[in-house]
């Protein structure tokens, strides 16, 4: 009998819905195993009543039969959405402390599918990296922040900025996890950690309660360990939310679980040529070239294609998302939320203060790119130049979707990188994010799912793109693989 942590979501929730097991007893056991991996730097919020209580709201809808299709399954949360029960902190000192007064929108949904919410994940500082060691509050357990660590290799990074997410579910500290992708932090953190992570089309899943980075990027989406898991997790937590938050999609959500098992006969996948340039380390290409292999075995066809700005991506994203976060990060004046500097000679002096001291170096580095570039004088050499670039990069995906339903290729040029390795040259890591980039730019879902493994037994992940609205191709071509092969259930040793 597997023990409760080995369980996927799915096999979980039929568990608890057939009351082999309670809610209580699984809360229990996963804060259990919270506590003994402390050194993972994985959570940043626990609060065992809490979690204990809705454990037991849960075990009684399960008994009365009222439950939900989620009732009893834990979750935890990117620190990036703000909870009503625990503290959100965006991993900065600017909200060390802060309570909101509501749940954001996805995990008021997970909650009312019967989630049980086993704390908050850490995350690079207000989702801004690719290595969750840019993150300025302790974890639980540690006196200081800390980078968080790969459960595959904990010398090495756990990637971000959902870092946390990916470690705890790896580690199989959680059996799920909420993520938010901007320029790839779900994608990424996955592919670092052997997961399976979807982030959907721009607009499918509320923004509202996500600590906003770059508003017209940011997407919410869950992480898991297979792609069966990930659908009765995307189902519970999109949908509409035209009140809260105005780029919400009016479209009606779908059971993403009901198309899993379609056949792949005759699917076309598009390769985009650029995506196995120079940049692409040998043990990823040979894991991503076995996985399309397994593809054709499925019956599906590789068709080449062009994605011809795939390297202007980089430079469009990083001057795109820093110029929104320095608007969205306005707001942290010492007055509305958050830090307040303890002394200061007038209101400007307080502004000055505040913000140097709540904000981190990587978060003060894009403040500082995005109000250049929004700038008079510099706008229209950068800003407006990189939204008419974004706009082509979408362009080029659409050209691209019609040779092909969906593209596949690696999701970073390497697999986990050891701490430390890109901490001092930031350009290093932007350069990272290449394979991500475009499809964010160009508001499409995206998943990564695990593949192999490269240098150091480290987890390779295949990234799956589709065209608006096309996740359910996406979890049905990634657990048509699953069903192949076992990637997906290796755990790293020690868990
Ligand atoms: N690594 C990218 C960045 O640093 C993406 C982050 C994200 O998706 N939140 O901005």
């Amino acid at each position: 009998m597997p023990e409760l942590h080995q369980l996927s979501v799915a096999e979980l929730a039929r568990q608890l819905r057939e009351r082999k097991v309670s809610a209580l007893e699984t809360a229990q056991h996963f804060l259990g195993r919270m506590a003994a991996h402390r050194d993972l730097a994985a959570f940043v919020a626990v609060d065992e009543d809490v979690t204990l209580a809705q454990a037991r709201t849960a075990d009684a809808a399960l008994t009365a039969g009222s439950a939900g299709p989620l009732a009893g399954v834990p979750i935890a949360h990117k620190d990036i959405f703000v909870t009503k029960d625990f503290p959100s902190t965006a991993g900065s000192r600017m909200l060390a402390g802060y309570r909101s007064p509501f749940d954001a929108t996805v995990v008021r949904r997970l909650t009312e599918a019967g989630a049980v919410t086993l704390g908050k994940l850490s995350c690079d500082e207000f989702a801004m990296g690719s290595a969750n060691e840019s993150v300025a509050v302790p974890a639980v357990g540690h006196k200081a922040p800390a980078a968080v660590r790969n459960p595959w290799d904990r010398r090495r990074v756990a990637g971000g900025s959902s870092g946390g997410s990916a470690a705890a579910v790896a580690a199989r500290l959680a059996p799920a996890a909420t993520g938010t992708d901007t320029g790839g932090s779900i994608r990424q953190p996955a592919s670092f950690c052997g997961l399976t992570g979807i982030k959907p089309t721009y607009g499918r899943a509320s923004r509202y309660g996500m600590i906003a980075y770059a508003s017209s990027l940011d997407q919410a989406g869950p992480m898991a360990r297979s792609a069966e898991d990930c659908a009765l997790l995307l189902s519970a937590l999109c949908g509409p939310d035209l009140d809260r938050d105005s780029t919400s999609l009016d479209v009606p959500v779908e059971d993403y679980s009901r198309k899993l098992n379609e056949s792949l006969d005759g699917l076309r996948i598009g390769i985009p040529k650029e995506f196995f340039g120079a940049g692409l380390a040998a043990d990823v290409r040979s894991a991503i070239d076995t996985a399309l292999r397994e593809y054709e075995k499925l019956g599906a066809k590789l068709v080449e294609i062009s994605l011809p700005r795939t390297e202007l991506a980089i430079p469009v994203y990083y001057i795109i998302a820093p110029a929104e976060a320095s608007s969205n990060l306005s707001r942290f004046d010492g007055v509305k939320f958050g830090h307040r500097a303890a002394q200061y000679a007038d209101l400007i002096d307080m502004y000055k203060k505040t913000r140097a001291e709540g904000f981190g170096d990587e978060v003060k580095r894009r403040i500082m790119i995005g109000t250049y570039v929004l700038s008079h004088g510099y706008y229209d050499a950068y800003y407006l130049q990189a939204q008419k670039i974004r706009r082509m990069i979408a362009d080029d995906f659409q050209e691209a979707f019609k040779r092909c339903d969906v593209i596949a290729g690696p999701v970073a040029p390497t697999v986990a990188w050891k701490l430390g390795d890109k901490s001092e040259d930031p350009v290093a890591a932007y350069l990272a994010d290449i394979y991500t980039l475009p499809g964010s730019l160009a508001g499409l879902p995206g998943m990564s799912l695990p593949v192999g493994f490269g240098e150091g037994h480290m987890p390779v992940g295949l990234q799956l793109i589709g065209n608006h609205l096309q996740e359910a191709k996406l979890l049905n071509m990634a657990h048509r693989y699953q069903q192949a092969t076992d990637f997906h259930l290796r755990t790293p040793e020690g868990y």
